[in-house]
């Protein structure tokens, strides 16, 4: 089939209000093995029983007409099947079904596909990610899941290729290499297709490099055009005219050049689509280093210009890759204020108008009502707390709080939303009965400490341009309570229209899983608490939950096989939360363990998971701490920057990656340094840092891990 027909026949029936698709057409497909289409695509809000893109249809509401299990009969939804996933990481996928199956990817960007009703293995692919690729994945090496065109699946892998997947077996069909080896740069993100144009993007902001998106060719993987979201510095004149208008809200002089920052601005998660507009819609990422006064300096040694497209929500024309038009959530972002959150596309009338809009909940903190055609600001107002702007004034730029604004030097600043924002990567859903948004919304400010003469390393490690070890804790019980009880985790329902939440759920903490709204009334979420639960999408009443033996961050989706509706969630804890936060925040908390597992409900279903295993006692057993405090501090320092980020701040251990005052290695120098300078463990993740750090440095970060352990051993309850 000609695309550009295909194409010119979407936009016709979209101009005439016509549904260009349905289960009819869905069930032709199928039983002729002509595959997914654009039509199908285009139209996949009206076929009830498939879940054929990412968010469900390209408008990404994650909401499923599906009524069958609803608000009367949820408390008989048990247990269908489930099945055991092979990797202990974060998963955070969402998974298709397409025509009875469904397909998942997992930690390490392996894809699986099994019998949707039965549960039945059908195949297994693994795109064997060299283990070291893990030092280069700031948030766990985790996969958001898949595309569909035709009879063919594609896959974004962790070390950044693009692999085109046959349905039916599994087998490689092509693969191409999408990012730069060389950089830091990692893919973790669902791809989307629109019109035979697989569209995909990537992550490494906070490891140094240059964000975009682009586009290959279904058929054969060639790269059609690419989307840099961040001027290089190079190019001039020479540059497309957006990049030229970027440039001059930069200072571009650390761009340019063999030892340039990269900018950051990657796309690693969002996109939408509006086939009426021809619009495609991307979540633009921080700044990298995430200091501006760094990235883009000014005269004064502070920060200087908003330094687009940081932070952003771009419309892209799908078919050029040509940009249309920006909206710049946080102009001038340091503090990693991402605009990669869900974006998500609904109609719906504002001030006696019927607007197409666009919404999305930015680690920001503020839920942004957009107009999807122009760009134009229409309201936003705070979902979370938010210190660091007090509002977004009528011109749709935030009205800053200038204390929360770092640069190289002076006082520190406890900021929320922190880093890991109001909302993180976790989707949100849409209730259109109910016109509300669900948001997995959770506070955990932050402590931005400037860090005076901070060198990029684009080798190794977080290159933020802050002091990351400034907001440890002390090893003080109490004190860790105290900040551990100014964490909340919240299912929010927000009205868009009135900017303001009509009902919200207290989590016992952040972190908790994507979202899905369905016909039924009702809304599903996973917890951080090691809960599935079903709410009544009008008030929030939870009317059925289900032990699921794990933290559950990743979306739900409903799907029907032969008419019989089923619910589908990946459990398994992981992701940046549980690697940098959680793990042992207070020495007394039980830590939220990862059970790996696909659970698969329907009414009436009877199924079992295996018993949870005990988790073994592990007391502290370091060796004494006889090092100089100078080697001590010298080590909290290369700690903070290199290490933190996957064994947690001031190495109080993650739940997900190994606690490092725990280490076998840990009383002896030569094994140590086996791992951490020359890297012995390279294959499942631990590379060497030799390149970044000289020996005494890394024997000081031992020193600095023998010190803390023996502080929290001091702190263990006695038996
Ligand atoms: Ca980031």
């Amino acid at each position: 089939m000609n695309k550009a027909i295909w194409g010119a026949s979407v936009l016709m029936l979209g101009a005439l209000g016509i549904a260009s698709c349905n289960e009819a057409e869905f069930l032709d497909a199928f039983e002729s093995g002509s595959g997914i289409t654009a039509t199908m695509l285009t139209g996949a809000g009206d076929d009830h029983a498939n879940w054929i893109t990412h968010g469900r249809t390209y408008s990404e509401q994650r909401f499923s007409p599906l009524d069958a299990i609803s608000t009367e009969n949820v408390g008989e939804l048990g247990l269908a099947w489930s099945a055991d996933m092979d990797t202990a990481r974060g998963q955070e996928a969402t998974p298709l079904v397409i025509d009875g199956k469904l397909y998942l990817t997992t930690a390490w960007s392996k894809v699986k596909a099994f019998d949707a009703a039965t549960g039945e293995a059908l195949w297994d692919y693994d795109p064997e990610v060299p283990g070291e690729t893990a030092v280069r994945a700031c948030c766990d090496v985790v996969n958001r899941g898949l595309a569909t065109w035709g009879t063919s699946l594609f896959l974004g892998t962790l070390d950044g290729r693009l692999v085109s997947l046959d349905r039916d077996t599994g087998a490689v069909q092509w693969e191409v290499q999408t990012t730069d080896p060389d950089q830091s740069y990692t893919v973790t993100g669902a791809p989307r297709v629109i019109d035979g144009k697989i569209i995909i993007g990537n992550g490494g902001a906070e490891f140094g490099v240059r964000g975009y998106v682009a586009a290959y060719d279904v058929d054969n993987g060639e790269e059609l055009w690419r989307f840099y979201t961040v001027p290089d510095g190079n190019e001039g004149g020479e540059a497309p005219e957006y990049l030229q208008a970027a440039a001059e809200t930069w200072n571009t002089e650390v761009l340019a050049g063999s030892d340039a920052i990269g900018g950051g601005g990657t796309v690693w998660d969002s996109m939408a689509y509006d086939a009426d507009l021809d619009l495609l819609y991307i979540g633009v990422g921080n700044g990298s280093p995430w200091n501006r006064a760094y990235r883009s300096p000014g005269e004064d040694g502070t920060g200087e210009g908003d330094n687009l497209y940081l932070s952003s929500i771009v419309a892209v024309r799908p078919s050029t890759g040509e940009y249309v038009w920006h909206y710049q959530t946080t102009p001038g972002e340091t503090w990693d204020y991402t605009a990669t959150q869900h974006i998500m596309l609904a109609d719906m009338e504002i001030d006696g108008e019927q607007r197409q809009v666009l919404m999305q909940a930015p680690k920001n903190g503020f839920f942004y009502v957009i107009d999807r055609a122009t760009g134009e600001f229409i309201s936003a107002e705070p979902y979370v707390a938010v210190n660091w702007a007090t509002g977004i004034g009528e011109d749709g730029r935030p009205i800053e709080n200038p204390e929360t604004r770092i640069d190289k030097t002076g006082k520190p600043a406890i900021v929320t939303p922190g880093a890991l924002g109001g909302h993180n990567w976790h989707p949100m859903a849409y209730h259109p009965d109910e016109n509300l948004v669900f948001i997995p919304a959770f506070e955990a400010a932050m402590v931005y400490a400037p860090e005076e003469n901070w060198k990029p390393d684009r080798a190794r490690g977080f290159n933020v341009g802050f002091n990351l070890g400034a907001g440890d804790l002390p090893p003080d019980l109490g004190i860790r309570r105290e900040v551990a009880g100014t964490l909340r985790g919240m299912l929010v329902a927000w009205d868009p229209v009135a900017q303001e939440p009509r009902w919200t759920v207290e989590h016992p903490g952040p972190w908790n899983g994507g979202l899905l709204a369905t016909g039924g009334g009702l809304v599903f979420q996973g917890t951080a608490g090691s809960e599935f639960n079903a709410y009544d999408a009008s008030n929030g009443e939870k009317l059925w939950s289900f032990g699921a033996q794990t933290g559950v961050v990743a979306p739900p989706i409903t799907y029907t096989v032969d008419g019989e509706q089923y619910v589908a969630v990946l459990a398994g804890w992981g992701g940046a939360y549980a690697i940098t936060v959680d793990g042992g925040l207070l020495n007394d908390k039980a830590p939220v363990r990862n059970v790996s597992r696909l659970l698969v409900f329907k009414l009436g279903g009877t199924g079992e998971l295996p018993p949870e295993k005990e988790l073994a006692a592990l007391p502290l057993d370091p060796p004494p701490s006889r090092a100089s405090p100078e080697d001590i501090a010298l080590g909290g320092e290369k700690y903070a920057r290199y290490c933190a980020v996957c064994h947690a701040p001031a190495a109080v251990g993650s739940t997900v990656l190994p606690d490092l005052r725990r280490s076998g290695t840990l009383g002896n120098a030569s094994s140590w340094a086996a791992v951490v300078h020359d890297g012995i463990l390279k294959d499942n993740g631990m590379v060497g840092f030799g390149e970044s750090m000289s020996r005494e440095e890394i024997e000081a970060i031992r020193a600095y891990v023998i010190q803390r352990a023996n502080e929290d051993k001091a702190m263990e309850p006695a038996e």
